[in-house]
């Protein structure tokens, strides 16, 4: 039986210059021409594949004008689902969008449900589960670096690695059962050598992947940043300037208390989450206004402490409670304001200190700050990023089948090690096999695939 049609608003609500719905299946043609009217009176049937059409919307039942609309049609298979593919561009408001979509559902479309264009698309063989995944990423990216990987994995970077290491799994699976089965033959004799070759570079390539995840984390949630100092030793100040050079989105998070304000900041691809940048804002003093516990439990949680002290003025206990807060915690230390004469010699604090990262600034004058990037990408990355070239596994589902396929390659090379009867090899090989197609979509339950579509928004 052929899909049912399926239609949805493809724009995000709200007011805006174009608003699009968008149908997909064979009989999208069929059902915008109900309501599509052009000048010349050709009806989009008639007119040309992938092209833009010009003409006005009404209700067939009431002949009323609903707005005047750009249509085109992309025929499948060559489309985003494979299928027949309609867009209707009409003016971006709450209701004429809306209209239209119902009209749309009155003529023969069925309402899509979340991620049912992308789940087609799926299905039809357009893109492996990976891919589709990075469409989600890709839509939700609020980073520059998630974007990165999000586009990478969409163009396949994520597939192929799997792809290979699978053919490579196949081969040796292929191997051993020439061996079940011709075993008095001379073919090609499944030497243990030769498997647990093969084996250890699938495990490698699973571990190479599996090492990124770290990574992977960090770029997908930002590194979740605080930072730390008494009143007046240039905290907003700080973060100021590297606001400035870097382009942040600010989200709003409803707090218990109140409203805490997370910024995100992008230093060469590393996304800083600043969290409570509310309290650094107020120019307050973050211990002082949430408390020392408080502020323990947030230091506990971060993954980086940014503290700054004003170099200007002699060290206080605030300060010393500040450094002992710090203590074993991934931090870096500014002495701030080395435009004004010094009162702390850096020489001295280093050696009372144990501390490898201090730097001095001046968050005014914009300088000094490049060398906090710089060791940032050494402290989370050992300086080595590369988003761009890199297969980088952000998506947890696919960790967790690296993680089993790795298992299973684990337990498939003891075996070998123990020179056991080689279908005991083979069990542990398919599953790895298995489970690395679950990363791809291949060998993945119609569940975890209801699941995963679940999650996208509605018209993609
Ligand atoms: P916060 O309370 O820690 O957020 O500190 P602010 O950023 O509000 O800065 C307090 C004061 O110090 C302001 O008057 C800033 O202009 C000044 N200030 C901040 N950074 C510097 C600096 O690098 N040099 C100088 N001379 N003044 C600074």
């Amino acid at each position: 039986m052929a899909e049912q049609t399926i239609a949805a608003i493809a724009t995000a609500p709200g007011e805006a210059g174009i608003g699009i719905i968008r149908l997909s299946g064979n009989k999208s043609v069929e059902i915008a021409d109900k309501l599509f009217q052009s000048p010349g009176g050709k009806t989009l049937e008639q007119g040309e594949n992938r092209k833009l059409h010009y003409g006005h919307l009404y209700d067939p039942k009431t002949n009323q004008l609903v707005d005047e609309i750009l249509i085109v049609k992309m025929l499948g298979p060559k489309s985003y689902t494979t299928e027949d593919i309609v867009e209707i561009h009409c003016h971006g408001g709450i209701i004429p969008v809306r209209k239209i979509l119902q009209l749309t559902l009155a003529n023969g479309a069925r309402l899509a449900e979340p991620g049912e264009f992308t789940k087609r698309a799926f299905l039809n063989g357009r893109l492996d589960l990976s891919q589709a995944e990075a469409v989600m990423d890709l839509i939700s990216a609020k980073t520059e670096s998630v974007y990165e990987v999000s586009l990478n994995q969409l163009n396949g970077k994520i597939s192929t690695d799997i792809q290979n290491l699978r053919n490579l799994l196949l081969k040796m699976i292929a191997h051993i059962q020439v061996s079940i089965d011709y075993p008095e033959d001379d073919i090609e004799e499944v030497t243990f050598g030769q498997l647990k070759k093969e084996g250890k570079e699938v495990l490698s390539g699973i571990e190479k992947l599996l090492g990124t995840v770290d990574t992977g984390k960090i770029l997908r949630d930002g590194l979740k940043t605080i930072i730390l100092g008494k009143p007046n030793v240039g905290k907003s100040s700080l973060m100021n300037a590297v606001l400035r050079e870097n382009r942040a989105i600010v989200t709003e998070v409803a707090g218990t208390t109140r409203d805490v304000i997370e910024e995100y900041v992008n230093i060469h691809g590393i996304p800083l989450k600043i969290v409570d940048t509310a309290g650094i804002r107020n120019t307050d003093d973050l211990v002082e206004k949430i408390g020392v516990d408080r502020a323990k439990s947030l230091v506990a949680e971060a993954d980086l402490i940014i503290a700054v002290f004003d170099q200007s003025n002699l060290l206080t206990s605030e300060d010393m409670e500040i450094l002992e807060l710090i203590e074993n915690k991934k931090s870096i230390i500014l002495l701030n304001k080395t435009d004004l004469p010094s009162q702390i010699e850096i020489d001295v604090l280093e050696k009372n200190i144990d501390h490898d990262l201090i730097f001095e600034i001046s968050a005014l004058n914009n300088t000094g700050l490049d060398k906090l990037e710089n060791s940032l990408k050494e402290m989370f990355f050992e300086g080595q990023l590369n988003i761009k070239n890199d297969t980088i596994i952000t998506n947890v589902r696919h960790k967790e089948q690296l993680r089993k396929a790795k298992h299973n390659i684990e337990e498939a090379l003891q075996t070998i090690e123990l020179a056991m009867p080689v279908d005991c090899i083979e069990v542990d090989l398919k599953s790895c096999w298995d489970h690395l197609g679950e990363i791809s979509g291949e060998t993945v339950k119609e569940d975890i695939i209801d699941r995963i579509f679940s999650e996208f928004c509605v018209g993609k």
